[in-house]
């Protein structure tokens, strides 16, 4: 895919999947800012690596959200990869930890996606990763994540008629398990999650930035307000 002279922000890019958006985007010519927030020393590699610009700004600071996507111009592409997840019982949670994932998960793509469309130029594009959890959550210990992942499916439903007329589009790309940090293919959930799949492995970070590659470029111009899942049929 060829992105010269394409402006592409990502939010979260210094580490897993958001990392591999990056590079992704940077070999295929882009001009790439991102986003991180606790792992400077990643953000620092990823930049230089790949020749792109990195920002610190906290995903759940929604004002610095606003202003970062804000004072990036125009862009071509935004991509909202920024995510946590939190486990154990809904009974037992923080509620002040669950009040701060949703300000990651839900506030963030969702202000991030409205002052992006504000500057796009028709044929703009904004992905947002969601998770497959967003339509199956089949083991405890996960509601408030799965509820937020859930939230990006009627965001993107609603964004896409405000922005359709203008030519942007915005899509959630939804992943099964994928080889990070946060999901290590070699992890103690591993045989559990696989248990559901037909394809028993972990995906990779590149095939998640091959699906977002291919939504932002010139042949997804039809392609809106949908869900793009990504998970060895874990949610078949
Ligand atoms: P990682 O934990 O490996 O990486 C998360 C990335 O998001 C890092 O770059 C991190 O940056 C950034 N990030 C997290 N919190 C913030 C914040 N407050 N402000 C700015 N950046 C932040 O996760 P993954 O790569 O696995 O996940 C990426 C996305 O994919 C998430 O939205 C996740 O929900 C989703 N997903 C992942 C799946 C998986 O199996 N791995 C499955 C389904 C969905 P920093 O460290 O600098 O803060």
């Amino acid at each position: 895919m060829d992105f010269t002279n394409k402006s592409v922000l990502v939010l979260g890019g210094s580490r897993g999947i958001g990392a591999a958006i990056v590079r992704r985007f940077a070999a295929d010519g882009a001009k790439v800012s991102f986003t991180y927030s606790g792992s400077p020393e990643a953000a620092q590699l990823v930049a230089e690596e790949t020749g792109s610009t990195a920002f610190s700004t906290d995903s759940a600071d929604r004002d610095a959200v606003i202003g970062r996507v804000r004072d990036s111009g125009p862009l071509d592409v935004l991509v909202v990869n920024s995510g946590i997840a939190i486990f154990g019982d809904a009974r037992e949670q923080d509620p002040d930890a669950v009040d701060r994932m949703f300000r990651i998960n839900i506030h963030a793509p969702y202000h991030a996606s409205v002052e992006a469309a504000r500057q796009m130029p028709p044929g703009g594009r904004i992905v947002v990763i969601g998770s497959v959890n967003g339509d199956r959550m089949p083991m405890p210990g996960l509601a408030s994540y799965a509820l937020t992942k859930s939230a990006l499916q009627g965001m993107a439903r609603g964004l896409a008629r405000d922005f359709g007329p203008g030519g942007i589009t915005i899509n959630i790309v939804q992943p099964g398990p994928i080889d990070t940090e946060a999901n290590p293919a070699d992890g103690p959930m591993k045989d559990l999650m696989h248990s559901f799949m037909a394809i028993k492995r972990h995906g990779r970070p590149e095939e998640v930035a091959a699906m977002v590659a291919w939504l932002a470029g010139p042949e997804a111009g039809f392609v809106t307000g949908a869900m793009h899942t990504i998970d060895g049929a874990f949610g078949a």
